[in-house]
């Protein structure tokens, strides 16, 4: 690690661009040999519009908490890696769904594609011209995905257009992943996926494991046993905060919220989603 280059930086303003801020924070070896093309496979080419400002979602680890981590294999630093989860203990995270689902009973309509949002007349529509009315809307979709959107100022109709996405392949492979970690991440450019989910070394009677490619670099002729993810990452450009401030502002003076990884277009975790959609409940209750 370039610790002299690392340490020259302390002092100097943050970037306002990530992948400048890897080299700042970091130094040059851990920005060229993992961070820059780790991202740049995950990312593509959406890479070099990132901003920082989702970064608080990260552990603030100093160079020597990251030092004592190696030597001891303990997590030290303020916020060590994800420092509160919500996952249920048993059954698996399914076992939420399918009781909130229980829950709904009939009220539950699956399987139905949304494609316009009415704010003014609080109604959404589907693609199969069905259209469902309410005192509130609270939305998950991805907001560029609508066909139409009725009620939002032109501008801010326009903005949404410029919110961006990457689109991942996830390819199940049967064979033992030998290794007994995880995830593993892969920088290397010779290789197409950038991670791999090695279910069967934490859950039971799994077998195989997953890999994750961004669209851009997957090769579809290659194989036939994937998973298509056209929303998988928002993405934090530098404009999305203002984009999205503006958008979920105008939609509350409607009674409609925008919730979740899409409807605010933020990188949330599974957890996160449900601790936010119980505290929006309980505020409108
Ligand atoms: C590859 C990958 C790996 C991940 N790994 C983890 C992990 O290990 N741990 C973790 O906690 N989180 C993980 N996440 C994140 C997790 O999936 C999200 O945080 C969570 O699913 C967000 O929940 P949500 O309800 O906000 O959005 P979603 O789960 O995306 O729910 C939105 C729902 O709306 C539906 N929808 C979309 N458009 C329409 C439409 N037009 N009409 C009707 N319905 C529509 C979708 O089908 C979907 O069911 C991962 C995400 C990805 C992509």
């Amino acid at each position: 690690m370039s610790i002299a280059k690392a340490g020259c930086n302390i002092g100097t303003p943050s970037p306002e661009k990530f992948a400048e801020w890897c080299r700042w924070k970091l130094g040059d070896r851990i920005a060229d040999d993992y961070m820059i093309p780790y991202n740049e496979k995950m990312f593509s080419k959406y890479l070099y519009t990132l901003g920082t400002y989702w970064l608080d979602k990260l552990p603030d680890v100093s160079f020597s908490d990251t030092i004592r981590s190696c030597l001891e294999r303990v997590p030290h630093a303020k916020q060590p890696g994800h420092a509160n989860f919500y996952y249920p203990k048993k059954f698996g995270y399914g076992e939420l769904w399918k009781r909130t689902g229980e829950a709904l009973g009939d009220k539950l309509v699956l399987s139905k594609k949304v494609n316009a949002l009415d704010l003014n007349n609080h109604k959404i529509r589907t693609t199969n011209g069905d259209t469902y009315e309410g005192d509130i809307i609270v939305t998950t979709v991805p907001w560029k995905s609508y066909d139409e959107i009725l009620g939002l100022s032109d501008d801010v109709l326009r903005s949404i257009q410029e919110l961006k996405h990457t689109s991942i392949y996830v390819e199940y492979v049967p064979e033992r992943y030998e290794n007994e970690a995880q995830w593993v991440y892969y920088p290397q450019y010779e290789i197409s996926f950038h991670r791999i989910l090695a279910r069967e070394n934490f859950c039971e009677n799994s077998k195989g494991y997953w890999t994750e490619t961004n669209a851009d670099r997957f090769n579809t002729n290659t194989s036939n046993k994937n998973f298509f993810n056209e929303y998988a990452y928002p993405v934090n450009t530098t404009g999305k905060p203002e984009i999205m401030s503006k958008l979920l502002r105008e939609c509350e003076r409607h009674d409609v919220y925008g919730l979740g990884r899409w409807g605010e277009h933020m990188h949330y975790n599974s957890d996160i989603v449900v601790d936010k959609a119980v505290a929006l409940c309980e505020e409108m209750m």
